[in-house]
């Protein structure tokens, strides 16, 4: 494996390809907006930028991850040579069938495609495709440069010989590669968005404010962030789409997205990359967002 495509280069995509350009590898970054692509980009220079400064990584190692990523707009050429796609765009299930449809047709026979999808079924996800034995969830977390994890997700018809491949794989980044099947929302969403949907309930029955509620668990949990900076830090849209497959999958109302994060969605505040969600990152500094509502 040498080639990789990444498609998305938002919040994780950027990230993904961060992570494999440092290792090595000639890395196609994808997106259907170039101003995405530059986002990245000015992202990914800034994430090196840290790591250099910690002394994580040297300023040669720097220069050569820069060099072995190509940033493109057309899926068909980018993906052409790739002994690895991994896409990671919009949590939307007729968006990534889509970009799965593509895959299959554009990408070599022996390539392997994976999803970085948070909660939707790979099993369904490789139906669309010719190839459903090589198509695997490979679901990083965020930030990727950062985070250790990487939720292995097997399809239905995943073969061995890709799931070895890839854990493998994950190693080689640093990672650890943790085997899930695939049920609604695997095992880290499935756990993780009803805390976040209940301190979104909580937020929005007037239990508490925000900063209370993420005191509580930072403080009383030993959590590194509230579950409400963590919520913006995903993307509130995010959340919602996987909280509504959790709901879907499962037909159980304790999965319904909160009123207030559907509210939120609906506006525009997705948190940090509108700029604005329970806290406001506008200014560059974390304010917190003052809304009567939250106080009701
Ligand atoms: P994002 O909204 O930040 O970025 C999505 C990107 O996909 C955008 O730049 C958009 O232009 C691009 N895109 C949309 N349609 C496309 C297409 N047809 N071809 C190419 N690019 C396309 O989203 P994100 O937070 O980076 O999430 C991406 C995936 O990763 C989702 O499946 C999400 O569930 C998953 N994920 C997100 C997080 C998180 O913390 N945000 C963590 C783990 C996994």
């Amino acid at each position: 494996m040498k080639n990789i495509a990444v498609i998305g280069s938002g919040t994780m995509g950027n990230g993904i390809a961060h992570v494999f350009a440092l290792n090595n590898f000639n890395v196609n970054l994808i997106d259907i907006k170039q101003e995405a692509l530059d986002k990245a980009l000015a992202t990914i220079t800034k994430n090196l930028d840290r790591q250099v400064q910690k002394g994580i990584i040297t300023e040669e190692q720097k220069t050569h991850c820069l060099s072995n990523l190509t940033l493109m707009t057309s899926l068909q050429s980018g993906i052409s040579n790739a002994d690895l796609v991994v896409e990671a765009a919009t949590e939307n299930q007729e968006i990534k069938f889509q970009i799965f449809r593509d895959m299959d047709k554009y990408a070599p026979a022996h390539a392997i495609l994976a999803s970085n999808t948070s909660s939707i079924s790979i099993t369904k996800i490789a139906s669309v495709t010719s190839r459903p034995e090589k198509v695997i969830g490979m679901h990083f977390m965020n930030p990727v440069p950062v985070m250790k994890l990487v939720e292995v997700i097997n399809g239905f018809k995943t073969s061995k010989e890709v799931t070895d491949t890839i854990i493998k794989m994950s190693s080689g980044l640093g990672k650890v590669p943790t085997l899930v099947n695939d049920y609604p929302g695997f095992v880290a969403n499935r756990i993780l968005m009803p805390m976040i949907n209940e301190a979104i309930i909580s937020l929005h029955e007037g239990v508490s404010g925000v900063t209370e509620i993420d005191t509580v668990m930072k403080l009383g949990m030993a959590h590194p962030m509230g579950p409400l900076q963590l919520a913006d830090f995903i993307g509130l849209d995010v959340c919602f789409a996987i909280l509504n497959v959790l709901y879907e999958g499962f037909g159980n109302p304790k999965y319904a997205p909160c009123p207030l994060l559907v509210n939120m969605v609906t506006a525009g505040d997705l948190g940090v990359k509108s700029g604005r969600g329970f806290y406001d990152y506008s200014l560059g500094t974390k304010e917190q967002v003052v809304s009567p509502n939250f106080s009701k």
